[in-house]
């Protein structure tokens, strides 16, 4: 028998409607989850007004997700109902060339579609159904094994949905290869180079800047710790270099996709630096050029980094339960359910950092 569930669908760009859905039945491994929370990010709001590569219309967003286990399949171990979940949306199938290299994101056997639910939905390849925005998640096989973890009484449903964003954080910071007193700058203070400052001062990182053009969000990076600067106001290189010995930031963290952001970047570096681009550009910035000679000459070294692996989740999970981070400050706004679009309302006046639907 097939259940039934609302969600929030965004059933044509900018346009949400809560309605009734299908949830296919369990398969083997699988795990079905009643929400409970779960975090708005930029990458759904990208999918819900200028559209997104997979996510297309019909589609459910939401990824960032705390749920309660109502039923798993005979065959899955070590859960059982009652259990309260933090969950991303995908999971690598740990066996390709990538997998097997440690390159999780890269798995060749992730986000394809593979089928199509009685109401149109994407099914998409190691990935939840329909997504978080809905009363009812079903989570494959490989999302329960390695993009999941069970919580304790005490840690809250709100910050635990911030365990999945702190997860592509702490990847990122891993491939900058990231080490002790090192003095970062993290270019845009929305929510991401906010859990950017959280986790490099959880890291013992030196000093931290934090570059960002809103002086609201300016004065909560300050509030949490950052060295702030506003590139209206002053020069940001002149600024970070001036509190380094003249030498700019040992890591430059690119959280805005914009073509500011990277020549920001390019010019407060130091001398064999590092450049993590953990924003992903709209196709319209995104050829944008850099003076190469700058990397050959300067030893720079320019990383990219998507999304979570299942060591980040792990680890990202062991930081907030811990208490050793505390994204509290993070949350302003909660909404339920079926007022998904009202959220997103606040994502485009910037009115909010991280907003959390309540089921
Ligand atoms: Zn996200
Ligand atoms: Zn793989």
């Amino acid at each position: 028998m097939w259940m039934r569930s609302r969600a929030a669908v965004l059933t044509e760009l900018e346009k949400i409607e809560f309605k009734e859905i299908t949830i296919p039945d369990l398969e083997a491994g699988e795990v079905l989850i009643k929400l409970r929370a779960c975090a708005l990010c930029a990458t759904d709001y990208k999918a819900y007004s200028k559209g997104h590569k997979i996510l297309r219309p019909p589609v459910v967003l939401g990824h960032e997700i705390v749920g309660e286990v109502v039923e798993v399949a005979e065959d899955v171990e070590g859960l059982s109902k009652g259990d309260r979940l933090a969950i991303g949306g995908y999971a690598p199938c740990g066996g390709c060339y990538y997998c097997l290299r440690g390159q999780y994101t890269l798995c060749e056997n992730m986000f394809k579609p593979i089928g199509k639910s009685p109401d149109g939905l994407p099914i998409l390849e190691g990935m939840i159904f329909p997504g978080g925005f809905s009363e009812l998640i079903k989570l494959p096989e490989r999302v329960v094994k390695f993009s999941s973890v069970k919580l304790s009484a005490g840690i809250s449903d709100d910050e635990a949905t911030l365990i999945e964003p702190l997860a592509c954080v702490l990847k990122s910071m891993r491939l900058a290869e990231i080490t002790r007193s090192q003095n970062v700058l993290i270019i845009g203070g929305g929510p991401m180079g906010l859990l950017h400052l959280l986790a490099c001062k959880a890291s013992g990182c030196g000093k931290i800047f934090v570059s960002e053009i809103d002086e609201q969000r300016l004065g909560i990076a300050e509030d949490l710790g950052a060295l702030g600067v506003n590139p209206r106001e002053r020069g940001v290189a002149e600024y970070i270099k001036s509190h380094t010995g003249g030498r700019g930031a040992d890591v430059v963290f690119v959280d805005v996709p914009s073509i500011n952001a990277l020549s920001q970047a390019f010019s407060a570096v130091r001398k064999g630096g590092v450049i993590c681009l953990f924003a992903g550009f709209p196709p319209r910035e995104a050829g944008a050029s850099v003076d190469v000679n700058l990397i050959h000459y300067f030893d720079l070294r320019v990383v990219g980094s998507f999304g979570y692996d299942p060591v980040s989740f792990a680890e990202s999970a062991g930081l907030l339960e811990a208490g050793r981070i505390d994204v509290k400050p993070l949350i302003t706004h909660r909404i339920r359910l079926d007022e998904v679009d009202e959220g997103f309302r606040l994502m485009a006046e910037k009115a909010a950092l991280k907003i959390i639907v309540r089921a």
